[in-house]
């Protein structure tokens, strides 16, 4: 059995340097041609292709895997999605060659609404306790009311929070970094950090903010560059791999302790990154 619990995880923090995550599912998703609306009910529909997508990413170095259940509409199927997706995702980590735990993905404005089928998700189906993750968080407001009902339903599960930020460090509602941190330290996240930004140069600097600030792990989940709009409308991420990793090298050095990628990121960018962390004698 190698999947192993958020809170193995979370124990395994700073021992050797930053742990490294997977890379984005909904743009691998779209790039073996599922429609953008068709990403999250792949775990019902294509499960054999999200289990490969996390399985290229164990085959890379990954130590998480990433649930595909990032923007699951609230409502009728969220359930069923978000347990396959689930499901799937324990089911690579329990066949990997090395121990791996599941990050359980979640919009942090579906907690709330989906607060009972989630602890039933958890507490009833989960195999382990997963390491669950409020990701791409735009709104403190939003943000408190999640890790309220997480708290109070499923007390003992560990949390992390990673926020989006604009180039000038601040929040979509202008919460500046800082403040983002502490405020999650005091709402008693075991994790928190930056995913999903507008440029590197922007995840560096509220990373070494956060890093400053709280004494937390902190998560760096970067994009891939920003995407090109091709003529037929399909997104493409440019970024190539070796500049991924420079970043994930610098990530290492401002104090990350999760480093991996969010939209654009394929597992050659990981790939590229557990090199280079590799060089630095972290993994
Ligand atoms: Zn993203």
């Amino acid at each position: 059995m190698t999947l192993i619990s958020g809170w193995q995880l979370l124990d395994r923090v700073g021992q050797r340097g930053p742990l490294l995550a997977d890379g984005a599912n909904g743009t691998m998703l779209m790039s073996y041609g599922i429609p953008a609306e068709d990403v999250l009910g792949a775990n019902l529909t294509q499960s054999d292709l999200v289990k490969r997508i996390h399985s290229d990413y164990v085959d890379v170095g990954t130590q998480l895997i990433t649930t595909n259940t990032f923007g699951l509409r609230t409502g009728g199927g969220w359930a069923e999605s978000a347990l396959a997706g689930l499901a799937i995702a324990e089911s690579v980590a329990a066949d990997a060659p090395r121990e791996i735990a599941v990050l359980f993905s979640l919009v942090s404005s579906h907690v709330v609404p989906e607060q009972e089928n989630l602890e039933r998700i958890i507490q009833e189906q989960a195999s382990v306790t997963p390491l669950l993750l409020l990701e791409t968080c735009t709104n403190m407001a939003v943000i408190s009311a999640a890790v309220a009902v997480l708290k109070q339903r499923l007390p003992q599960v560990p949390l992390a929070v990673t926020c989006h930020f604009n180039n000038d460090c601040k929040m979509v509602d202008g919460t500046p970094a800082v403040e983002c941190a502490k405020l999650l330290s005091n709402l008693g996240v075991q994790a928190l950090g930056v995913n999903c930004c507008h440029s590197a140069v922007a995840v560096f600097n509220v990373v070494s903010q956060m890093h400053a600030a709280v004494p937390l792990p902190i998560v760096a989940q970067p994009n891939a560059g920003q995407p090109v709009t091709a003529s037929d409308g399909t997104m493409h991420w440019q970024m190539e791999p070796s500049s991924f990793s420079a970043i994930a090298s610098s990530l290492a050095r401002l104090g990350a302790s999760v480093i991996g990628g969010c939209c654009g990121t394929r597992p050659e960018h990981i790939r590229a990154a557990a090199k280079v962390l590799r060089s630095l004698n972290t993994l």
